[in-house]
């Protein structure tokens, strides 16, 4: 979907974008960047959906949700191997996979053919994340490390950016530009998706949700640049029975891609059980978003 920019200048300068975002701007109404990553096409009508545990916790956990994905529609399998936990301490329940996460991954990559999405955290760690991943994801709390997405970028891979939960859609772009930069030092168009994965509100409806689906981004997004814009509502929302309503507004508003939390036990998932989604319920929302992507002339296959 188009989004025209009828008002440039009223919150990102035309000096803004020429100085600051010079190359993840649109240059006219109907630019967008389309990519290919893991042979799914990013940016075009089709609707990606990457989906999985939150955290790698086991060979046999990764290979079992890869495979009921891939049996329900999903186009790529995502998964953190590198956890940024927001307090120090391991419980009996959860350990940080690190690098066996990242070759569980693979198996599941090689048993389902689905490609892969996890997050780096270090620069020390881009490459054996970069061996073992087709889509290298920054989480919301490195999204404003710099010298991280100048690394990140120089790698030369598709690229996935969430959204700093405090920040404004002017600093996310200006994040990206840090990436695009490479890409374009390496002679590439920028291959970057977008994504929106809860702000802090002020009043978020649960004592447990800490954060807001900000779906005005979307639009407010595709009207400045040619990237990619896609929504994670497991972490926007954090309460799972939200997560479907979410996706199928994400994907009304024009989403190019959606990641969701998908687990075989989810009250039972070793990180943020409230939002992960059984596979049974999976497979309902890929069943229930079809006909509204069809609607809008998207996708889903
Ligand atoms: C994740 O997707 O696993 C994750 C930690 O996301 P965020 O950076 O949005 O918290």
């Amino acid at each position: 979907m188009a989004v025209e920019n009828k008002f440039p200048g009223k919150d990102l300068s035309e000096d803004d974008i020429a100085q600051k975002i010079p190359l993840v701007a649109k240059k006219s109404p109907d630019h967008k960047t389309v990519f290919t990553c893991g042979g799914i096409e990013i940016g075009g009508p089709l609707v990606p959906v990457m989906a999985g545990p939150n955290t790698v916790e086991t060979e046999d956990l990764i290979v079992e949700s890869a495979k009921a994905i891939k049996a329900s529609g999903g186009h790529f399998l995502r998964g953190g191997a590198f956890k940024p936990l927001s307090f120090p301490y391991r419980s009996p329940k959860f350990f940080e996979p690190r690098e066996d996460g990242l070759k569980w991954l693979s198996v599941a990559k090689q048993e389902t053919g689905l490609p892969i999405v996890t997050e780096v955290m270090e620069i020390s760690k881009i490459d054996v994340v970069a061996q073992h991943s087709d889509m290298l994801q920054i989480g919301t709390r490195n999204m404003q490390n710099y010298p991280l997405l100048t690394e990140v970028g120089k790698a030369g891979m598709p690229v996935m950016l969430k959204r700093g939960y405090g920040s404004s859609l002017r600093d996310w772009l200006m994040a990206a530009e840090y990436i695009a930069l490479e890409h374009d030092r390496l002679g590439m168009e920028p291959q970057i998706v977008l994504c929106e994965r809860g702000i802090v509100a002020p009043h978020t409806h649960r004592s447990t949700s800490r954060f807001m689906l900000d779906l005005q981004v979307v639009p407010a997004a595709q009207e400045v640049t040619h990237l990619p814009v896609m929504t994670d509502p497991s972490h926007a929302t954090f309460w799972q029975p939200w997560v479907k309503p979410m996706m199928l507004a994400s994907l009304a508003a024009g989403a190019d891609a959606l990641m969701l939390e998908v687990h075989p036990d989810p009250r039972n998932a070793a990180v943020d059980p409230l939002q992960a989604s059984s596979f049974e319920e999976f497979d309902d929302m890929m069943r229930a978003m079809r006909p509204v992507a069809s609607a809008i002339g998207r996708t889903l296959d």
